[in-house]
C-alpha cells in the first residue's frame, strides 16, 4: 500500500524522464517498473473468474475420466523445434529462448503438446494401463505482435488422449468442449472440421500444393515464397490478404485423402452428428502447427474480431514415434483462456465476508480469537489493525461491502455474547460465539 494520493499512471507520467544517478545512489532512477508489452497482470475482481473457469474446467473433464499433469513451463529449445516443428510459425518466429548459466538453450513452452509427450515417455506413462486423458492449464509463451486476444503471455487450458486412434474419441473431446463452453456462457460459436491426411497421402497433396503455389509465386509474400518451397501448406495460415485469396484457388486436401484417413473423417462425422454437435467441414483448416495427423479442428466465435478462435486442436498420430518414444497416437485442444472469458457470461458469487469491528487492545486479541474460531468452520473474517471507532468500523465495512460485522468490546468479552450485524437487512443480534457460527453457517 501506498500514502501517494496519485493513480500509478500519474506516478508513472511524472517520472517520464530517467534521472541518471550521480553518484551509486539507487534511489535517483525514479521510473516505477511496468509489466512486459503483451503480458498482463490478473487482478483480484478479475482473478475470481479465471478461477471459476479453471474450476468448471476441472470438473468437466474430470467427467470424462482426464485427469491433471503438471509439467515445467520451460523445456530444452530442441523439444518445440521437433514437436511443434522447424518449419511453424510458433519455432520460426515466436519462441523465447534464452541459454542458461549452463549454456543449454532453453525455450518457455509455447504450447503443451511436446511437453506432455516427452513426458509420457520420460515416465512410461504408457505401460501403467490407466487412460492417458490429461489436462494441464497455466501460461505459454509467443513472441507475437501484441493485439487484442493475441499476448505474449496468455494461458491455455489443454487437454490430450493418448493411445485412442478410432474418430469417436475426436468426437467426444470436440463435444467435452462445446459442454465446457456451454457451462462458461459462450455463445455463437462455429466448429470447423478437416483433416489433414498422414504420411502417407500428404505428400501427393505437398507436391500439388507445391505446384500451385510455384505458378503464383511472384505474387505471393516473401514469408510465403519461402513457406512454398519447404512447407506449402503453411502458406494457409498467413495472414496478408492477397495470399489468403491465392490460398482459396489451391487444391483441397480433401480430394487426396487416402482410404484410412478418408474413411477416418466420414467417422468423425457420424460421431459428432450422433452427439449432436453440429460442423462445418473446412478443407483449408490446417491449423498453424506441423505435427497434425487426420483430423483438425477449430472453435470460432462470432462474438470476437480477427482472432476468433477460441480453441484449436487435432490428431497427431506421429510425435511420440517421432520422438523416439513408442507408436502412441495422440489428440487435443488447446483452448485460449483470455479469449474464452472475454465471451463468457460467468459471474461468480460474491463474497461473503466477516468484518471483525473491535474497540481496544483487549478486544484485539479477542476478536483474533474468534476469528480464529470462525475461519477454522470455514467463515472469511477480515481483521484490519487500524486504530478505529465504531463508527468508522462501520463505515470501513460498508466500503468493503462486508455481509456481517462482528462487534467485539469490553462489555461483550465479559459478557462472552457478541454483536452480529447482517449489514444487507440492517439486523443486529447477539450470541455466544457458538451461537453465531450457527448463524453464519445456515446464511
Ligand atoms: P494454438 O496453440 O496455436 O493451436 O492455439 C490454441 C488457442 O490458444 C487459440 O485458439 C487461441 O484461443 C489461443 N491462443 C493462441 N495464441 C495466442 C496468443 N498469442 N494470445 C492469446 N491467445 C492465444
Amino acid at each position: 500500500m501506498t500514502d501517494d494520493p496519485r493513480s500509478p499512471k500519474e506516478i508513472a507520467g511524472s517520472h517520464s524522464t530517467v534521472v541518471k544517478p550521480s553518484s551509486l545512489d539507487a534511489k535517483a532512477i525514479l521510473i516505477p517498473p511496468q509489466a512486459i508489452k503483451g503480458t498482463h497482470d490478473i487482478l483480484p475482481g478479475e482473478v475470481e473468474k479465471w478461477q471459476a473457469f479453471e474450476s468448471l474446467a476441472r470438473t468437466t473433464f474430470e467427467l470424462y475420466g482426464f485427469r491433471e499433469l503438471r509439467a515445467p513451463v520451460f523445456e530444452p529449445t530442441e523439444l518445440f523445434e521437433k514437436g511443434t516443428g522447424a518449419t511453424s510459425d510458433v519455432v520460426t518466429k515466436e519462441m523465447y529462448t534464452f541459454t542458461d548459466k549452463g549454456g543449454r538453450s532453453l525455450t518457455l513452452r509455447p504450447e503443451y503438446t511436446p511437453s506432455v509427450v516427452r513426458a509420457i515417455i520420460e515416465h512410461r506413462l504408457d505401460l501403467e494401463g490407466a487412460p492417458m486423458r490429461y489436462y494441464y492449464m497455466g501460461p505459454m509463451f509467443r513472441y507475437d505482435k501484441p493485439q487484442k486476444g493475441r499476448y505474449r503471455q496468455f494461458h491455455q487450458i489443454d487437454i490430450e488422449v493418448f493411445g485412442e486412434k478410432d474418430a469417436a474419441v475426436d468426437a467426444e473431446i470436440i463435444e467435452m468442449a462445446h459442454a465446457l463452453l456451454g457451462k462458461l456462457g459462450v455463445t455463437g460459436t462455429e466448429t470447423l472440421v478437416n483433416s489433414v491426411g498422414c504420411r502417407a497421402c500428404r505428400p501427393a497433396y505437398s507436391a500439388a500444393l507445391r505446384e500451385a503455389a510455384g505458378k503464383r509465386r511472384a505474387e505471393l509474400c516473401p514469408d510465403c515464397q519461402r513457406k512454398a518451397g519447404t512447407n506449402p501448406l503453411r502458406i494457409f495460415d498467413c495472414k496478408v490478404e492477397a495470399c489468403r485469396e491465392i490460398a482459396r484457388t489451391f487444391p483441397l486436401i480433401t480430394d487426396f485423402l487416402c482410404e484410412e484417413c478418408r474413411e477416418h473423417f466420414a467417422r468423425l462425422r457420424t460421431y459428432l452428428d450422433a452427439l449432436g454437435v453440429a460442423y462445418r467441414v473446412d478443407p483449408r483448416l490446417v491449423r498453424g502447427l506441423d505435427y497434425y495427423t487426420k483430423t483438425t479442428f477449430e472453435i470460432v466465435t462470432s462474438h470476437l474480431g480477427a482472432q476468433n478462435a477460441v480453441l484449436g486442436g487435432g490428431r497427431y498420430d506421429d510425435m511420440m514415434k517421432d520422438f523416439g518414444g513408442p507408436d502412441v497416437c495422440g489428440t487435443g485442444f488447446a483452448m485460449g483462456m483470455e479469449r474464452v472469458l472475454s465471451v463468457a457470461a460467468i459471474a461468480p458469487a460474491p463474497k461473503k465476508t466477516l468484518y471483525l469491528a473491535y474497540l481496544g487492545d483487549e478486544a484485539k486479541r479477542a476478536g483474533l480469537e474468534l476469528a480464529r474460531f470462525l475461519r477454522g468452520s470455514g467463515v472469511e473474517c477480515l481483521v484490519e489493525y487500524k486504530d478505529r471507532g465504531m463508527k468508522a468500523h462501520f463505515g470501513r465495512a460498508n466500503k468493503l461491502q462486508a455481509a456481517w460485522v462482528l462487534i467485539v468490546g469490553e462489555n461483550e468479552i465479559k459478557a462472552g455474547r457478541f454483536g452480529l450485524k447482517d449489514m444487507a437487512s440492517g439486523r443486529q443480534i447477539d450470541g455466544t460465539r457458538e451461537e453465531l457460527l450457527a448463524l453464519l453457517r445456515k446464511d
